[in-house]
């Protein structure tokens, strides 16, 4: 029994190291939406005040790096002791307006995924509009039935309001492709909003795109229509990303190599999708699954943790 002592100390040790390199070894890619000076509780924003803390806590407690440095750093072995890098999808207004002058003040490098269809298109990603149909509506209650399915919520309060929208937009992620946006113009009619001035000037502009891609600020592609791939056949998954890809670098005259899921959770992504980002000469995709990356990581499904889940603050 003795004997087996040293051994059993020696695989401690080793366990104990792996761990720690392993730790060590942790790397942080952080996903952004929109930036807003006051938030509104329905899209997915940040506020201007918190979203400068964190920068300013990044850059003081970890190395800011490009997300292209971190793939780098990945095929050379590099460290990525406490690295972080900053990211943004969808290509909102407010990355220019309120975004960009902080991450210049800070000298902070980014990547913006585009979903390149909604971008100087006057209106916004349908999950955004489906939002503002329910921000809108002074309807109490919604009764809506697809496909045998029934949402059917109270919407005295703005909490109820929420919540209905939630459930309403679980429903359009799962139905149909070809469904959702016919299920959209039903919301809109049922909840009776019919104008959409607040949406005409929430996307970026390709002006405003070009002046920070000569800037410090990488662009990625996030799709032409922001559709659920792993829902989608592997052509129109093709199309969406070529196209995309095609768009942003005749817009701005370099190459697209960086790819963001829309959503992102494993359910909404397939690895039948690598090949073609492969075929595409992309170099690295991301996920919005939230366990940290170490050296191991496949370059194609690069997690990003937001910051207050993982105490990055
Ligand atoms: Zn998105």
């Amino acid at each position: 029994m003795n004997s087996l002592k040293p051994l059993i100390k020696q695989l401690l040790f080793k366990a104990r190291f792996y761990k720690l390199t392993s730790l060590q070894n942790r790397f942080y890619i952080i996903p952004y939406h929109m930036i807003v000076d006051k938030t509104n509780g329905f899209y997915p924003e940040t506020s201007t005040r918190d979203f400068e803390k964190q920068i300013v806590h990044f850059a003081k407690n970890y190395k800011i790096i490009s997300l292209n440095e971190i793939v780098e750093r990945i095929k050379n072995k590099r460290s990525l002791r406490r690295c972080v890098a900053i990211t943004f999808d969808d290509g909102f207004r407010d990355n220019y307006e309120i975004a960009y002058p902080i991450l210049k003040k800070y000298n902070v490098p980014a990547t913006i995924f585009l979903t390149t269809g909604y971008i100087n298109s006057g209106t916004a990603p349908w999950f955004i509009k489906l939002r503002y149909i329910f921000m809108q509506t002074a309807k109490t209650h919604i009764h809506l039935s697809h496909n045998g399915a029934i949402i059917s919520h109270p919407m005295h309060t703005k909490d109820e309001k929420f919540v209905a929208s939630d459930r309403a937009m679980v429903h359009l992620k799962n139905c149909p492709d070809n469904d959702r946006l016919p299920l959209l113009d039903r919301l809109c009619e049922q909840l009776g909003v019919n104008e959409f001035n607040g949406l005409n000037n929430l996307m970026l502009t390709w002006d405003q795109i070009k002046e920070m891609a000569e800037n410090g600020i990488s662009f990625g592609t996030h799709t032409v229509s922001h559709p659920i791939l792993s829902r989608t056949s592997l052509e129109m998954a093709e199309r969406e990303i070529r196209e995309s890809k095609r768009t942003i670098e005749e817009k701005i005259g370099k190459s697209v190599t960086s790819f963001a899921y829309p959503f992102g959770k494993k359910s909404q992504y397939s690895s039948a999708l690598f090949p073609i980002l492969l075929d595409f000469e992309f170099k690295c995709a991301v996920t919005t699954e939230t366990e940290p990356n170490t050296h191991r990581v496949n370059l194609f499904e690069l997690n990003r943790p937001v910051p207050w889940e993982f105490s990055l603050l």
